[in-house]
């Protein structure tokens, strides 16, 4: 049976305990369904008839619902409970340099439907966008979405709602939180994408990733990114910066440029845009039609020797970046996400062997993981952005 940690809902600063309680409830329900009150009773330290109240609530609201009867241990057969996931509840907003999802989804974080549109340079179109498919999928479901979280590719300072500084369209200082939950009339919660996509693991990963106490989420997109989970929250610093290892120095001339204009950048190594630059070194090949980074990983496992060439490479110098993480902050787990964990079997020797030859021998290793969130980790980042907050009263408005 999974462990269920509940030191990730204890992490409440300014909520009551009622609070804390039904969150508690919910949670063990969300893992464990189906479950019945005396099993939530037998395993916490809540009284029965507190367990029943909240369960009311939560009924009454619509989060919870009964399903059947479970066998019984002597007495009466115990009613099981289940969360409902049938209704729409959030939206989530992927902003990516190249396009935007718009999507709506359930308690669970299933998407339900979804939209997407490319992204434009200037913020005021983009945002306009979004704005629109947010109504129109707000209007579908009238009454039922709680809120919007928006993913960005850049310094996001999620306390103030602002886009700080987006490198690849130059975005300075954009009320992004403002704008859409003026235009839309919903909450609005925003972060960086990587954050998005750290919290998306420990919610609603797999155990292996979401039972970690540490564990260091590596997005790899157009550029690198990185999400820390410390002591089971998303660790931010100050206004909300940390984790822009993507601009850690691990080299000179690498084959893109930063999204930052340097050279010598983890990210100008180790990101797609650096794979697909190496991929064309590789095949002499600049002047076909351009290649995305999703057809060069079905190249390579398709069995082209220069595509797994160019994945590899990419996977060594994505390698030097996490040894040094690994180092620095000894995580359970480093997960690596993007298109890149689709190439899983290519890469994991590349991207291990650097880590085992590191200072670290004789410690622990920390496990390197492909993410467990499937396809579409950013959109499920931008939609835990409002989910987490209905499990965890760390993430409570
Ligand atoms: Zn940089």
């Amino acid at each position: 049976m999974r462990r269920l940690d509940l030191r990730k809902a204890q992490a409440a600063r300014f909520n009551t305990i009622r609070d804390i309680n039904r969150q508690i409830v919910l949670n063990y329900v969300r893992e464990r369904e189906p479950i019945s009150r005396a099993e939530i009773a037998r395993e916490t330290d809540l009284q029965r008839s507190t367990i029943s109240a909240i369960v009311e609530d939560l009924k009454t609201e619509g989060l919870v619902e009964e399903v059947g009867e479970g066998e019984s241990t002597g007495g009466r057969r115990p009613t099981l409970l289940k969360l409902r996931a049938k209704e729409t509840i959030a939206i989530g907003v992927a902003i990516t340099p190249t396009r935007t999802t718009v999507a709506t989804s359930d308690l669970a974080g299933r998407v339900v439907e979804q939209q997407e549109f490319l992204t434009d340079p200037d913020p005021d179109k983009t945002l306009a966008d979004v704005i629109n498919l947010v109504r129109e999928f707000s209007a579908r479901n009238k009454g039922l979405i709680e809120g919007v979280g928006v993913s960005l590719p850049g310094l996001v300072d999620p306390a103030t709602g602002r886009a700080v500084f987006v490198p690849y369209f130059q975005w300075r200082d954009v009320p992004v939180s403002e704008v859409i939950s003026v235009g839309v009339g919903l909450p609005v919660v925003i972060d960086n994408d990587a954050n998005a996509v750290a919290l998306a693991e420990l919610w609603f990963g797999r155990p292996e990733v979401s039972d970690a106490r540490d564990f260091i989420l590596v997005l790899v997109a157009e550029g690198v990114g990185t999400g820390i989970i410390f002591d089971g929250q998303v660790y931010r610093g100050r206004s909300g910066a940390a984790g822009e290892f993507g601009h850690m120095v691990i080299g000179t001339h690498a084959p893109v440029s930063c999204s930052c204009g340097n050279h010598d950048c983890w990210e100008a190594f180790s990101s797609e845009r650096a794979a697909l630059a190496r991929y064309l070194k590789l095949t002499g090949v600049t002047n076909g039609p351009a290649l995305g980074f999703p057809e060069l990983v079905d190249r390579a496992l398709g069995g082209e020797d220069k595509a797994k060439s160019a994945l590899v490479e990419t996977a060594l110098c994505l390698g030097v970046g996490i040894s040094n993480l690994v180092v620095g902050f000894s995580p359970e787990a480093v997960v690596v996400g993007g298109e890149i964990a689709r190439a899983w079997p290519l890469v994991v020797d590349a991207l291990t062997q650097t880590i085992e030859h590191s200072v670290r021998r004789g410690l622990p290793p920390a496990k390197i993981l492909p993410s467990t969130l499937g396809e579409q980790p950013t959109l499920r980042g931008a939609l835990s952005l409002i989910l987490a907050s209905k499990f965890a009263a760390a993430f409570a408005a």
